[in-house]
């Protein structure tokens, strides 16, 4: 085990770099953070902060030598820096997790070898391939690249093969996967922790609203049956224990129309959807990352209030200042704000967690603090 007043790294400065910084001071560990980025925003919480490249050897070479262990927060981190960094000290995930959770192709085939249902796909990684891949799903399907795509990213909607053949044009040809757009009920997420003997700690399923491709509201408890959280909760088990998983994992869903669930992605640590667990369950899921990191048993997972978690984007500055004082008036809402300067449209600037007796009313809240956050109200 390794104990508090040990050096943990973190590949990666952004928000869950940072959420993960916080917890695992609280805890009494010291955090250094390797991201280019001056400006990160757990750089400019963390110990050390490693201003170069991730594929920089002298600060791998640093962060090896000084970190007892070392996770990543995102899963785009080269495949090289986690090998060289595996070789010297303990990183969980491991590189090979990663490398899966990484690349839509080698996902989607591994959670099928898993005999676990994803959305009717195929392979793309030539022009030809297409010709195939449309004759073998039903239309309209969404091109996806393969790597490096995320918040709705790197999508073409496809009706046709014309559609298909522009959209990988588009892509620059990039290896892709073209998908069935499946009649969605839901969608649903799980996250779980695994420590490195195989213990396994599963949140409640948080039920999960897109806005253009983004995560914009997470619920839970999910309004769903019981039987399907289960069976959705088993899935997310199956897979982590067919990587030898250790860390925290989030597997996303999708519920059709018709009651099948199906996989849609997965992230080898905290995600968005996990965020209510800062205040709503007994665990945070970046206390669990930095416990599963530390090969301390993982927490426990209990759910202490219904929760509705709002994203906040950049999109809230268009008008100014957001009104947070109307936010403040709640006494059982919670803000997280990141700590990044600038406020793009579509860029994750922080969120808050909405606790009520009962899930309608946190839903009402929320919807109270979104029209009264903006500048513009
Ligand atoms: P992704 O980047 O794959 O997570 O996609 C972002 C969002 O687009 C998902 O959360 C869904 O809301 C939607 N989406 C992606 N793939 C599909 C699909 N095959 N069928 C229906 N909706 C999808």
């Amino acid at each position: 085990m390794i104990l508090p007043d040990s050096t943990l790294g973190v590949l990666g400065g952004g928000q869950l770099g940072r959420m993960f910084c916080v917890a695992a001071r609280t805890m009494g560990y010291r955090v250094w953070v390797l991201d280019p980025d001056p400006g990160s925003p757990a750089g400019s919480i963390a110990d050390r902060h490693l201003k170069a490249d991730y594929l920089d050897p002298a600060a791998l070479e640093d962060m090896a030598e000084h970190c007892a262990a070392i996770t990543t927060e995102f899963e785009n981190v080269p495949a090289e820096t986690l090998e060289f960094l595996e070789s010297r000290t303990p990183v969980r995930p491991g590189s090979r997790a990663v490398a899966i959770a990484r690349d839509r192709i080698l996902e989607k085939t591994f959670i099928r070898e898993q005999g676990l249902a994803t959305a009717p796909f195929f392979a793309i990684e030539k022009s030809e391939d297409l010709h195939t891949a449309c004759a073998g799903l039903n239309m309209p399907a969404l091109l996806k690249t393969a790597q490096l795509g995320y918040d709705g990213k790197g999508q073409f909607a496809v009706n046709n093969i014309e559609d298909a053949r522009s959209g990988f044009r588009q892509l620059q040809e990039t290896p892709c996967v073209l998908e069935e757009r499946v009649d969605l009920a839901q969608e649903v997420s799980v996250i779980l922790a695994r420590g490195s003997n195989g213990d396994v700690a599963v949140y409640p399923l948080g039920e999960n609203l897109h806005v253009n491709g983004i995560l914009d509201t997470t619920r839970v408890p999910a309004n769903i049956d019981k039987k399907t959280a289960e069976q959705a909760k088993a899935m997310a088990i199956r897979l982590a224990e067919a990587m030898q998983y250790c860390g925290v994992l989030a597997v996303e869903f999708f519920l059709t129309r018709g009651g099948e669930l199906l996989i849609n992605e997965m992230a080898p640590r905290p995600h968005n959807s996990g965020h209510y667990t800062l205040d709503a369950a007994l665990t945070s899921q970046f206390e669990q990352q930095v416990r599963t990191l530390c090969g301390l048993p993982p927490g426990s997972t209990e759910l202490l209030s219904p929760v509705v978690m709002v994203n906040i984007l950049g999109d809230l500055w268009k008008d100014g200042t957001p009104h947070w004082e109307q936010l403040f008036r709640h006494p059982q809402v919670k803000l997280h704000l990141y700590g990044k300067h600038h406020a793009r449209a579509g860029r994750k600037m922080g969120h808050y967690n909405c606790l009520a007796k009962e899930l309608p009313q946190a839903s009402s809240i929320a919807q109270e603090i979104r029209a009264a956050l903006s500048p513009a109200e």
